[in-house]
């Protein structure tokens, strides 16, 4: 395989697919990469073997993706390459890639970042237990394999995505025991009225909504998932109502008999690569926590790096869409490649994006991390589950002086296991926001690798081969 690309575009979901699809219809030498063994990223999920699903109503947004990846074949100044990560990056940029085949170097001079959003968990006693899962990764199995993780589900958090995730499980034939939004129903009236500016995300949701209630799925407003129990594997879980400033309401307590909780607390922007780039990122909750800033043509404060999708706020298969087309159409012009319809199609997609940019903020500020659930969680609390520490050992350190992740970490191991981080460091970042009062003025740092190295990727261990 060649070393060298005129463009590199890093995650092939519906942003790295648009971008990447745009340069190479233009003949701009592209390679798009992803850890995934399939393009598509987290909308686009499907089974790993067969035809494209593209039959049948389905949102806009998921019919222009899934037609991307159809034309990806016929695109011979596109290069793919699945299953392979991204592990770091030196401005220039030389980018050191895992892939089944083992480790590469290539090298370019432009490039896309498009790694996207993951789920933003959050903690109650019992949430190590098997059985509770992360409401993405509940609709992982039921996209990629047809199947239930359990009988009996309760899906618990805050945000659109609860219902997304509650609709696919009632589709597949499971049941929703009970489908709990932590905001109050009044609460989410800004964000109704931001759903109505997007016909086809309103249609989207009432198709949702439609499949819930014909199954009985009724969703519940003002309720919070407080602990689950069980004896080795989720048996119990137990909710209650919370008042509007997101308090528990003493006394509303009640518990429910279930094998599966789905939960979210929404999106959060994977901005590791930006990091290890030394390039700023911004805190902006109304935009899903650190985002990388860029001009409104999506170009970064780095030359020749591109910005695009969840990473510059979280709002959505549309937005992610028209930002990839837009990170294509600004480097394009970069490259010298102005025509009049090229410049006239990059200003209408300018236009358009501060219409998505409302939305991802409507989103954003009507459905914020409900800090509220720090009042009532006992301090043996697991926050990092990777190294095992708790509320308490994280109290402790923060009292000794220990007011920042990188401190945190020397003293506690918070987020030095798999995930890096990942899961644990936003809900100490909010920790410790709230009990200093002072909002964090660096992002969680990022260091090599940014994904775990796997050096059997592909390969089994007992392969003597390997
Ligand atoms: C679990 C989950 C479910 C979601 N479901 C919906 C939904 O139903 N509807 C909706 O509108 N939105 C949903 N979203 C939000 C969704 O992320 C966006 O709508 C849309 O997919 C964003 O597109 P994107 O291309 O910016 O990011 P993504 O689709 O997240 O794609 C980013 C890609 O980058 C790859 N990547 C990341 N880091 C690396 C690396 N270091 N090396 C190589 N590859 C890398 C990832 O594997 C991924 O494929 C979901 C998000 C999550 C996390």
């Amino acid at each position: 395989m060649k070393d060298t690309f005129e463009v590199v575009v890093i995650g092939a979901g519906p942003t790295g697919l648009k971008a990447a699809v745009t340069l190479a219809t233009h003949g701009v030498e592209t390679l798009l990469v992803d850890e995934n063994h399939q393009t598509g990223g987290q909308y686009l999920r499907r089974p790993p073997s067969g035809p494209l699903p593209l039959s049948g109503w389905m949102p806009p947004a998921k019919r222009a993706g899934l037609s991307l990846i159809e034309k990806l074949p016929s695109l011979p100044s596109l290069t793919v390459m699945s299953a392979t990560t991204l592990l770091s990056l030196q401005r220039g940029f030389t980018l050191a890639l895992q892939s089944p085949g083992g480790l590469l170097q290539v090298k370019t001079d432009r490039l896309i970042i498009a790694t996207g959003t993951r789920e933003r968990l959050f903690p109650f006693p019992g949430w190590t237990l098997p059985g509770v899962m992360a409401a993405g990764g509940v609709q992982l199995l039921l996209k990629e394999g047809g199947k239930l993780p359990g009988r009996r589900t309760v899906v618990a958090g805050t945000g659109p995505f609860l219902f997304s995730a509650a609709a696919e499980i009632v589709k597949r034939g499971g049941e929703v025991v009970r489908l709990l939004e932590e905001r109050g129903i009044a609460s989410q009236l800004p964000f109704a009225l931001a759903l109505a500016s997007l016909p086809s995300k309103t249609v989207e949701g009432f198709v949702y909504m439609e499949d819930l209630l014909r199954k009985g799925a009724v969703p519940h407003f003002s309720e919070r998932l407080v602990a689950a129990e069980g004896n080795g594997k989720l048996e119990r879980v137990t909710i209650a109502k919370v008042n509007r400033r997101g308090e528990e309401i003493p006394g509303s307590r009640r518990s429910f008999e279930t094998d599966t909780a789905a939960i979210s607390g929404g999106f959060l922007p994977n901005t590791e690569l930006f990091s290890l780039l030394e390039v700023p990122l911004k805190r902006d909750p109304s935009l899903g926590g650190w985002v990388v800033p860029t001009l409104d043509d999506l170009h970064t404060s780095l030359p020749g790096l591109y910005a695009a999708g969840e990473v510059t706020g979280v709002g959505g298969a549309e937005k992610a869409l028209l930002e990839g087309e837009l990170a294509a159409l600004s480097l394009m012009e970069d490259l010298g490649r102005k025509d009049s319809d090229l410049t006239k199609r990059k200003e209408g997609l300018i236009r358009r994006r501060r219409g998505a940019l409302r939305y991802s903020r409507a989103l954003n500020t009507v459905y914020p991390f409900p800090k509220g659930l720090f009042g009532n969680l006992p301090p043996e609390t697991i926050l990092c589950r990777c190294e095992e520490v708790s509320l308490k050992d994280v109290r402790e350190a923060f009292e000794l002086g220990c007011d920042n992740l990188s401190f945190l970490k020397v003293f506690t191991r918070t987020g030095m296991g798999p995930c890096q981080g990942r899961t644990c460091h936003p809900l100490v970042e909010e920790l410790f926001s709230l009990w200093s009062e002072t909002q964090p003025e660096r992002p969680p740092s990022s260091r090599f690798p940014s994904k775990p190295y796997f050096p059997f990727q592909g390969k089994r261990p007992s392969d003597p081969s390997s």
